[in-house]
């Protein structure tokens, strides 16, 4: 969907930056992001595209945390029905694709299904761009109490860039890291900020050259999230801050075969993240801990010897995959409770988009599957 006007998306941008929920909705264009017929529409097509089944070879693979071999098998396929065999570390407690996909193959698979990425033809749509200008601000006021002026902090997979240029409208100096070339090109012709093309590996970062190094929802993504988290301390300056969010696999509230996903390679609770920081060289921060699976880690002196903390977590997710099956699932209420809730959503959605122009609900948008 062409979508090119950019001094609207700059408004859109400063908008949604300024707090202004008011003026950033008035920016919007209405049209494209209220007609329910469009939204039902994209919905259906994104559906479909990740529907489609993804042939891959992979390779076994180690735990990634503690270079164990030996697993429980927790789930053989994805939330779309795809075949993706995921273990749970017997040692640890981490929880990873295995066979692992191999480089080659996580490449083929971004080019084919994920953000429906076409070369350079391709840039976000506009109610991405709505929420990740959402997004930025509550980045930005979570990590407010770390920020100084001029903080000079590292946005990796930084998509459309809204973080980057939300931050630097604020006075940071933000940078930006992203894979995809058309989302990174995109965001530097937009709003002319500095953002290499290029994933983590082959980043040309200075050592030691950053105060805060922050990635959400992106290391669920890589094949080795160790090394990753090893790299990102070597970009810090000394007690620089390392911002982790991921999902939690941990989740009695999830339905459970919705868990997994083909572009998630590896699955974390607090207690996996928290160690997987602890051997890379970090400590959790006391002035801003973070919650579930949202971490924030201090880079530390050393790497630290006795990093294996949770011993228990293994069996605690031996527990928790064994007892949240589908069966128990639908047997309870939650789905139905659910689903009326959802269609309760979805009427209130579409009656605001036909009859209330002007006036959606952004948070319906936002609590849509993720
Ligand atoms: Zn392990």
């Amino acid at each position: 969907m062409a979508w090119t006007v950019e001094p609207r998306i700059l408004n859109l941008a400063n908008a949604a930056g300024s707090g202004d929920r008011t003026r950033a909705e008035e920016t919007l264009p209405v049209g494209t992001l209220t007609n329910p017929v469009s939204l039902l529409f994209d919905d259906a097509v994104s559906t479909v595209t990740r529907m489609r089944p993804y042939r891959f070879t992979g390779q076994e693979a180690a735990c990634d945390l503690c270079g164990n071999l030996s697993h429980d098998q927790v789930g053989t396929r994805d939330r779309y029905g795809r075949k993706l065999r995921i273990v749970l570390c017997a040692h640890c407690g981490l929880v990873y694709a295995n066979p692992m996909p191999t480089e080659g193959e996580v490449d083929a698979f971004y080019a084919r299904h994920y953000r429906k990425l076409y070369h350079n033809a391709y840039e976000p749509r506009p109610k991405a761009i709505f929420r990740a200008f959402k997004g930025a601000k509550g980045r930005y006021r979570f990590l407010e109490p770390i920020l100084g002026r001029g903080t000079r902090i590292l946005d990796v997979g930084s998509g459309g860039g809204e973080v980057v240029h939300h931050f630097r409208e604020r006075g940071m100096d933000a940078h930006g890291v992203e894979p995809n070339r058309g989302f990174a090109e995109y965001s530097i012709e937009a709003y002319g900020i500095p953002v290499q093309v290029s994933g983590w590996q082959n980043a040309r970062i200075e050592p030691e050259s950053f105060d805060i190094v922050t990635a959400n929802h992106v290391v669920e993504h890589f094949r080795t999230p160790f090394p990753a988290l090893v790299r990102f301390r070597d970009w810090l300056k000394p007690e620089g801050y390392l911002h982790i969010s991921v999902p939690d696999v941990y989740s009695p509230q999830r339905t459970p075969y919705s868990r997994f996903h083909f572009a998630h390679l590896h699955y974390f609770d607090r207690e996996s993240l928290i160690m997987m920081g602890l051997k890379a060289g970090f400590e959790v921060s006391e002035r801003l801990p973070g919650h579930s699976t949202t971490v924030v880690f201090r880079k530390a002196a050393t790497p630290a010897a006795d990093w294996f903390r949770y011993p228990e977590n293994y069996d605690r997710l031996a527990r928790y995959f064994r007892d949240y099956t589908n069966l128990r699932y639908f047997l309870s209420r939650k789905p139905y409770s659910r689903w009326f809730r959802r269609m309760g959503r979805l009427g209130g959605e579409m009656f605001q988009a036909t009859f209330v122009p002007g006036n959606l609900d952004r948070g319906n948008l936002d609590r849509e599957k993720k």
